[in-house]
This record gives structure tokens, C-alpha cells and sequence, in this order.
């Protein structure tokens, strides 16, 4: 029998357990650790509540949860409840799927400002993740600056933008939907440090942003290079940019729209300024050097915000004891093997980029080098001992059947048309699986 921990109930930790469970059959055991009483990571707290359909990719990971070779071990902190090498002493694997909940430190003068938030703050609040729900980020203010052009920054702008109706059918949080009732902002503006043709944004997500009920995308036609260009492109990129040069080929019909999301390409942020919070933020015009990276021009404009909220990417948490590289914000692996017996999967291996399907075939990659390292495995005790160690410890895990409990309460508890309600404190979801 081989036994496997995964650290981190996320994309890359059941796709990697999916394929552990058809690659050995019967003859390995799962544990997957977290340290939420709910699963699912970055599903549940990463992808925006009004993109539903990418949330559903979790009914594939419960069914993978429903296997008998799998077991969900909630509420077990890596790190304080139990520690990687104890984990090793048991597993003949350990992978580390945590993920890279950390933000990318926004480095500039002011960034300590009240008011200066990052993107995995301000994500985990509207979708409710108990280490966020105490935020409290200021919509009292007219504009916003939001750093970054990913992904990530248009989910932070288009959940700043939207109405109340437009939120029909998400799960967002009420906490953040009241908010965001008696938001001020007028005046969204994306801060990207380089131009159109190096977005990183994919063109679903950024279509959505031409079809919004009060707000309307405004892109200076004087930033986009000829139009022949786009040819050059990969094709997604060139349906994003057609995206971008669309919404100032329909700006007359957008006019009436009140709430203006403005894209400032050539524009990094080299201070913030403010007295306690956050007042202006400045930014310096680049342009491109000839390796497309952005070099400041020496030109700087002030622009007046009340909050500023940084989407420049993630890093994966160190763990005590497991190799780490500073740099990119990761664990230090080859190809995913860190020591022998210790393996990272996911973003906890590459770094916060691709989207939720890349886990798929990093994960089955995992198993396959797990396969090799370990052949039929090595006569650990496997979940035995790490079950004797949390009852030493008085760690009393939340299983999956837990889970479904806290799930069909948080359902029984949405507010008419949403899939749910989520618990947002980690004892009341706790007290859920006894309700
Ligand atoms: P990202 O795609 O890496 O984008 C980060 C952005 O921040 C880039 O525009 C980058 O500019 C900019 N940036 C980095 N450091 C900066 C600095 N010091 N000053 C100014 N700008 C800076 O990261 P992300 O948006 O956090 O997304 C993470 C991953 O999740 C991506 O793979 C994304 O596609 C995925 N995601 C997908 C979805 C979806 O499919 N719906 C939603 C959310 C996230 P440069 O390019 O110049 O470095």
C-alpha cells in the first residue's frame, strides 16, 4: 500500500489525488490536509463569486473525495497541529499543494498607508475567507487604483463596478455584498506598467467588462500600437486586445454608463502618498525597452484615489524546514521533487500562473514521479499515525462528511438566488457540521 499526504485542498491537491486514485487503485491511501474546515482553496476563495460556472469544477473534486482511498482532513494546520517531517515519518509522499495565497509585496514608498490593500486581502474578503472577513476596505471614496493588469485585477474591478443585481446568482459574501451597496466609487483605474500587447489578461474575462450595467471601460486609442500589429499575437492575445481596441470603437454608446474603469498602460506606481491613508497614488509614464520590459521616462502624474489595491501576484508561504526559493516565491524543486519523499504541485511549484485546468496535468505529472520515487511503497502506517498524533494533541479534524454538513447549512442559509451562503468564521463552521 502506498500512503499519501497532500498538503492543501485546492486545485493541485485533488487533481493530484485523482490521479494517484486511478494510476494505484486500491492500493493507496489519500490524505488530504487542510488547514480550513472547508475544502477546495482557491474554488471556494480565489475565483470570483460571479464566475460560478469555473466554480463548479468542485463537483469533480468531491467525486474524487467519494472514493474510499481518499479522506479529507480539515482544521489540521501544517506547520503548528502537525509538522512536514512527522508527516514524512508516516506518508511515503508528501505534496505540498499550498498554493500562493501570499501577496507579492508592493514595493514603493507609502505602501504602508491605511488603505494600500493586496489583492489576496481584498479576493478573500469578497469571497469570504475567514482570515479577510474583517477587512473593512474604504468605498467611501470616489476612486480606486488598482494595480496590475492579470487576471486578478479585473475581477477586483469588475467586482468594484458591479450593482447589486448584477451580483444575482454569485455566492459573494453578504458582508461584502451590503458594502459594496453603499460604495462611492465613480473611478476604477487599472495601473499597468507596460501596453496593450503585454496584458495579461484573457479575453473572456476581459469581454466581460463591456457589458456591465452602470460601468463602462475607457482605453486611450493612443496607447495601442497599429492595428496590424495584433496580427503578431497568439491568437488569445489577439482576441483581448481586439477586446481593449473595442471599447474605444463603442465608447459613444457606453457614455451614459456612470462608473468609468480607465486603463492607464505605460503607468507604474512609484509612491503613494497620503496623510495616514491613502490620498494619491504616483505613477511614473514607461516605455519599452527593445526586451519589452518597461523602463520609467523620468514623466510622473498624480492621480487622486482613496484605495489602492495591488494585483501583482502571489507567493507560496514558506514552511520551516522545507527548501524555499525567495526569489520567485516558492518551494525549491525540480520539477516538483524538493527532498526525497517531499514533492510541491501547483502553484506551490511553478508559481502563481495558468489557469485552474494547468493543475490538471501538473498534478497527474506528480503522481507519475511519485510512482517512479516510490515503486509500491515503503510499509508506512500512513493515516494511523498521523490519527494517533492528533488525538495526542487534541487536533480533532473536520472529515468530508463534516464538510458536506457545513455545506448543506451554508446552502439552507443563501439569500434568494445564490447557490449559497458561506460561513466566513471558523467556529461557526465548525458548529455547522453538528446542526
Ligand atoms: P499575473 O497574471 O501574473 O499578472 C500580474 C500583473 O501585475 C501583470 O500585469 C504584471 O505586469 C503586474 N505587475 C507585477 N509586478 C508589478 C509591479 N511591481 N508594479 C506594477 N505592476 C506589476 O497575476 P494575477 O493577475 O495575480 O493572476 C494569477 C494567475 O491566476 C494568472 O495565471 C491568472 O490568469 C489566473 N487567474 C485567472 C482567472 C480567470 O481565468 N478567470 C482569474 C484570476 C486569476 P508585467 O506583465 O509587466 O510583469
Amino acid at each position: 500500500m502506498r500512503h499519501i499526504a497532500i498538503i492543501g485542498s485546492g486545485p493541485a491537491g485533488y487533481y493530484t489525488a485523482e490521479a494517484a486514485q486511478k494510476k494505484f487503485g486500491d492500493e493507496v491511501c489519500i490524505d488530504i490536509i487542510d488547514r480550513l474546515p472547508v475544502p477546495f482553496g482557491l474554488i471556494r476563495t480565489g475565483v470570483a463569486p460571479d464566475h460560478q460556472s469555473i466554480k463548479a469544477v468542485s463537483r469533480r473534486y468531491e467525486k474524487t473525495n467519494l472514493g474510499d482511498n481518499v479522506r479529507f482532513v480539515g482544521n489540521v494546520s501544517v506547520g503548528s497541529d502537525v509538522s512536514v517531517d512527522e508527516l514524512q515519518g508516516f506518508y511515503d509522499a508528501v505534496v505540498l499543494a499550498t498554493g500562493a495565497p501570499n501577496d507579492r509585496k508592493l514595493d514603493i514608498p507609502g505602501n504602508e498607508l491605511s488603505g494600500v490593500i493586496g489583492s489576496a486581502a481584498f479576493v478573500g474578503w469578497y469571497n469570504g475567507h475567514p482570515d479577510f472577513k474583517d477587512l473593512n476596505p474604504p468605498l467611501a471614496g470616489k476612486s480606486v487604483a488598482i494595480i496590475g493588469n492579470g487576471n486578478v485585477a479585473l475581477d477586483v474591478a469588475r467586482i468594484l463596478a458591479k450593482t447589486q443585481n448584477e451580483f444575482r446568482g454569485s455566492d459573494i459574501v453578504a458582508h461584502a455584498l451590503d458594502a459594496l451597496a453603499q460604495s462611492k466609487i465613480r473611478k476604477i483605474t487599472l495601473l499597468g506598467r507596460r501596453g496593450p500587447h503585454q496584458i495579461a489578461m484573457t479575453p473572456k474575462e476581459l469581454g466581460e467588462l463591456g457589458h456591465l450595467e452602470k460601468a463602462r471601460p475607457v482605453v486611450d486609442p493612443l496607447d495601442f500600437p497599429d492595428e496590424g500589429d495584433d496580427a503578431m499575437l497568439e491568437p488569445g492575445m489577439r482576441k483581448s486586445v481586439t477586446h481593449l481596441r473595442s471599447f474605444y470603437q463603442r465608447a459613444g454608446e457606453l457614455l451614459d454608463k456612470p462608473i468609468t474603469i480607465d486603463f492607464d498602460f505605460f503607468a507604474m506606481p512609484v509612491e503613494i502618498k497620503g496623510d495616514g491613508e491613502v490620498e494619491q497614488i504616483v505613477v511614473e509614464r514607461t516605455e519599452l525597452d527593445k526586451d519589452m520590459r518597461s523602463i520609467g521616462t523620468g514623466e510622473r502624474y498624480e492621480l487622486d484615489c482613496q484605495m489602492v489595491i495591488s494585483c501583482i501576484g502571489y507567493r507560496t508561504p514558506p514552511i520551516e524546514g522545507v527548501p524555499y526559493e525567495h526569489g520567485r516565491g516558492r518551494f525549491a524543486n525540480t520539477e516538483g521533487r524538493i527532498l526525497p519523499g517531499l514533492y510541491c504541485v501547483g502553484w506551490a511549484k511553478r508559481g502563481p500562473s495558468g489557469t485552474i485546468g494547468t493543475n490538471k496535468p501538473d498534478g497527474f505529472g506528480m503522481v507519475e514521479l511519485i510512482d517512479e520515487d516510490i515503486g509500491a511503497g515503503d510499509q508506512k502506517e500512513g493515516r494511523k499515525g498521523l490519527d494517533r498524533l492528533m488525538a495526542e494533541r487534541n487536533v480533532e479534524a473536520v472529515t468530508f462528511r463534516d464538510w458536506k454538513k457545513i455545506e448543506e447549512a451554508e446552502i439552507a442559509r443563501a439569500r434568494a438566488g445564490a447557490p449559497r451562503e458561506k460561513f466566513t468564521d471558523i467556529a461557526e463552521m465548525i458548529a455547522a457540521r453538528e446542526s
